[in-house]
């Protein structure tokens, strides 16, 4: 059995539509056996899923890619695609998605003789299947199990887990040709295990023999019904193989060369030499050496096909076998000489892969934690903003506040004013308030004592200023009182009120013979005008207040 037959043609639904029609189109190509394009096609649906931050599309995209690796034999290009799309695979809470990746990237560890990963995976992709209720992805698990104990030459084993994964596929409601391929796979396992069952001179279960020809022969109607010319060569291959195995070598044959044939027609090298080998060893049994090698020697120029590891090794396997069968010592002894080199060679090479893939997981490893380290920045950065933002918005508000006595100061007089312009405000009393010989409150009782006067004057007018009114600190020992929509001449008497409110204060209390009076200057201020010429003419009526004795308050210019 070749890798081809671990694809299947359906494809997966509910899938958002530009990646999944990127992804269709790949899987559609794939079954043409157009590889460039198909791969092509799966990556652009990869990077458009990740694009649009579906991560189970991602990984969608990276099984079809990797599956397509698989299939050409390209495993270290299969493993860097399930690498790749293991870094997503912790935002995904799509259990199809995740079986479908890992049991494609268990295969691919499997075949690159990290069985202990692998078959790790695979088991991990199986206890999923439990809370899944993908029964496409379901099967892709039990599938991928049965091909992975066959790569590791579990010919046995691999055939009863394909026939539970078949059983699982015909009663889950899967798709048709879903269920084809499912049975096409069990076939074929169970035929190579008879297969090898014969080679080793094991006894053959004739039951499972009987049934597995007529599940290949049904097969073979359908391949041929719908000219699929590797489903062909594929079903030839086993047929031939189930009839040596039960001891019809004409049959046998007949089969075998068919097969050649359509794996001619089917493009498919592997295959073809898969079926030679087969037939190269029912000729040598038949004492047809000449033929037999011949066959052989034809496989020798396909480059290709030596090119996988797995199909070298078995070509010396079958060299040395014939020629030990001709009684050609010599040659069988060479044979086996460059079998026995394959075979170190081999370990060599998985030793080599898994050491590349170790690498590849620490190197991902260590992407991983640049990127946890870039988002522990990024949330640190974060976190220093809204610090920044809040330490702002408090100098912002202390900026608006005088910082001893806690009223607004010049900057929120400002805000307020344009407030109030906002809100169709057009005019305002302004109450410009000076305490009376405040240099000498400071020099006589201390500047600190000056400071609580300030405060104090400060609460009166801080009193006064609720319920829309204004209080401001304007600096010194200057206040100045807002009273929005109300002219001077009806403030007049709020004004004498806050005058007598310091008079009267309770200001022994603050120092004995403390006696603190303060002079206001009244003025209109019509909002449309500039707020320092209003603040100019209650400064002169201030400065006429102070002139005429103090303690008083003036709202005309005299
Ligand atoms: P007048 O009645 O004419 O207003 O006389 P005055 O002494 O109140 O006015 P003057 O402008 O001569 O003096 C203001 C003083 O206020 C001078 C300054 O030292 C004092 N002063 C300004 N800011 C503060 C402050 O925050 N705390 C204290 N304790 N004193 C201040
Ligand atoms: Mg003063
Ligand atoms: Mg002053």
């Amino acid at each position: 059995m070749t890798r081809r037959a671990s694809s299947e043609s359906t494809h997966d639904e509910n899938l958002a539509a530009s990646w999944q029609e990127l992804l269709d189109r790949a899987v559609r190509l794939d079954w043409e056996c157009r590889d460039g394009e198909a791969l092509a096609a799966a990556e652009a649906a990869y990077e458009a899923a990740l694009e649009a931050g579906d991560v189970a599309g991602a990984l969608r995209a990276s099984h079809r890619l990797a599956l397509i690796h698989f299939n050409k034999e390209a495993l270290a290009e299969g493993l860097k695609v399930c690498l790749r799309a293991e870094t997503w695979l912790r935002y995904c809470q799509d259990q199809a998605a995740i079986i479908s990746l890992q049991s494609v990237h268990g295969g691919i560890l499997v075949a690159l003789g990290d069985l202990e990963t692998g078959f790790a995976l695979l088991i991990d992709c199986q206890k999923r299947t439990k809370t899944c209720t993908d029964p496409l992805a379901n099967w892709r698990a039990w599938t991928a199990y049965a091909v992975a104990l066959f790569d590791s030459n579990d010919f046995d084993r691999a055939a009863e887990a394909a026939a539970e994964s078949l059983s699982y596929a015909e009663t889950s409601g899967l798709a048709k040709g879903s269920v084809l391929i499912a049975r096409s796979i069990a076939s074929r396992m169970a035929a190579r295990a008879l297969g090898e069952h014969r080679l080793a001179r094991r006894d053959i279960d004739d039951v499972l023999l009987a049934r597995t020809e007529e599940q290949l022969h049904s097969i073979l109607t359908e391949a041929q019904a719908e000219n699929l010319s590797y489903e062909i060569a594929e079903c030839h291959c086993y047929l031939g193989l189930l009839a040596w195995t039960r001891g019809e070598d004409a049959v046998a044959a007949a089969r075998y060369v068919a097969a050649i044939a359509a794996s001619r027609v089917a493009r498919d090298d592997v295959l073809l030499a898969e079926t030679s080998y087969w037939y190269a060893y029912l000729l040598a049994g038949q004492g047809a050496f000449g033929e037999a090698v011949s066959l052989l020697a034809a496989i020798e120029v396909m480059e290709q096909v030596l090119a996988v590891p797995r199909m070298k090794l078995r070509h010396f396997d079958m060299r040395f076998r014939i020629a030990e069968m001709a009684g050609d010592w010599k040659a069988a002894f060479d044979y086996h000489r460059i079998y026995h080199g394959l075979v170190v060679e081999d370990c060599r090479r998985l030793a080599s892969a898994r050491a590349y893939t170790m690498k590849l997981a620490l190197d991902l490893e260590t992407m991983r934690r640049k990127e946890d380290s870039a988002r522990l920045e990024r949330e640190r950065l974060l976190e220093e903003n809204l610090r920044l933002a809040s330490e702002q918005r408090e100098a912002v508000l202390a900026s608006r506040t005088d910082p001893l006595t806690g009223l607004g100061n010049r900057r929120e007089l400002q805000l307020r004013c344009r407030d109030w312009l906002e809100s169709g405000v057009t005019h305002a009393a302004l109450l410009l308030v000076d305490i009376d010989h405040f240099k000498r409150i400071n020099d006589i009782f201390s500047h600190s004592i000056g400071d609580v006067v300030l405060c104090h004057v400060a609460g009166l007018l801080g009193d006064a200023g609720q319920n829309g009114r204004l209080a401001i600190r304007m600096g010194g020992e200057e206040f100045l009182l807002l009273l929005p929509g109300t002219a001077a001449e009806n403030a007049f008497a709020d004004a004498e009120r806050l005058r007598l409110l310091v008079q009267n204060h309770e200001w022994s209390q603050v120092a004995p013979k403390l006696e603190v009076t303060c002079s206001i200057g009244l003025a209109d201020w019509s909002m449309a005008d500039s707020l320092e010429v209003a603040l100019q003419v209650a400064d002169a009526n201030l400065y006429v207040a102070k002139n005429s004795g103090r303690n008083r308050c003036v709202s005309t210019v005299a």
